[in-house]
């Protein structure tokens, strides 16, 4: 068993390497989807291929060490598991057999990274789950911090999932390429997608009320800042008619 204060440790660490490449990724384009043509990033995989290695090693970890660890297994901490895990069902496996992909491929390197950000992302969780976090008793359940989280998990998800279905639309009936996209958060902002998925971990953190879930909210807004700040770029770039009233990603404010 790996002792507290080490684990808090490398939790810092962690947490510290997010607020690193923040600024880092604000300066480069990621380069899959429609930023894959950027520059040369080296081998290629297909993206759908490339979303399943990247997101099944979350789920495989985290469930290893949550099932395998001494905590208790109360209602909460298992809300926590099943929400984790209902969003990563939806990511590892539903999400990337929807994507009308044309053929896209994605760097080897973008996959690699992805692995390496769910493998510790997993671990973090998994073991404070498993093995260390103090016994949530059920009156947790009507902490204003996970009724709030709570909701804020699923309206974030249920953002982020009708917003990827809305984007798929698009291409319906065998269309290629990009379109302007309109409706529902999509007349506000850019990526509502993304913009969900920060508010599903924000929820998720605030339910669960522990640094590794705030670690992984850290992550998600240092990712997804910066690629929605791209996707918005590129929108203004690529279409002439593009709504000038739209945000990037947080309505009214980004
Ligand atoms: P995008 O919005 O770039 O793409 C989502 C899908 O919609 C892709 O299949 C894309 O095709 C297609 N698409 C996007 N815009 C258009 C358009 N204007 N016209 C036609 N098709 C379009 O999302 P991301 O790739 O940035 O992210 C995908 C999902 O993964 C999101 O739900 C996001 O929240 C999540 N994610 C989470 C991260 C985290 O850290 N938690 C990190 C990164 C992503 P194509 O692939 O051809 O561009």
């Amino acid at each position: 068993m790996i002792p507290e204060t080490t684990f808090f440790t490398l939790l810092y660490v962690w947490m510290g390497l997010a607020v690193i490449l923040f600024p880092i990724l604000l300066k480069i384009t990621v380069p899959y989807g429609r930023h894959s043509s950027n520059r040369n990033w080296g081998p290629t995989v297909n993206i759908r291929l490339g979303w399943f290695l990247m997101e099944i090693f979350v789920i495989v970890v985290f469930s290893v060490l949550f099932f395998r660890g001494p905590a208790p297994k109360t209602i909460p901490v298992l809300i926590f598991y099943a929400t984790f895990m209902l969003h990563y069902f939806n990511r590892t496996f539903i999400f990337p057999l929807q994507m009308k992909n044309n053929g896209n491929r994605m760097p080897w390197v973008i996959v690699i990274f992805g692995i390496f950000f769910n493998f510790a992302n997993g671990f973090f969780n998994g073991y404070w789950f498993g093995w260390l976090s103090a016994d949530y008793s059920e009156s947790w359940l009507r902490d204003p911090r996970f009724i709030i989280g709570i909701i804020l998990f699923f309206s974030g998800m249920m953002i982020n999932i009708y917003s990827d279905q809305k984007l798929f639309s698009l291409r319906k009936g065998g269309k290629r390429g990009y379109f302007i996209p309109y409706g529902f958060l999509f007349k506000y902002i850019s990526s509502p997608n993304l913009f969900g998925e920060i508010i599903e971990w924000l929820g998720w953190a605030m339910m669960s009320w522990c640094l590794p879930s705030f670690s992984f909210a850290l992550w998600t807004i240092a990712n997804l800042i910066p690629r929605a700040l791209d996707h918005h770029r590129w929108y203004k770039k690529r279409f002439e008619d593009y709504p000038t009233e739209r945000k990037a990603v947080i309505p009214f404010i980004l």
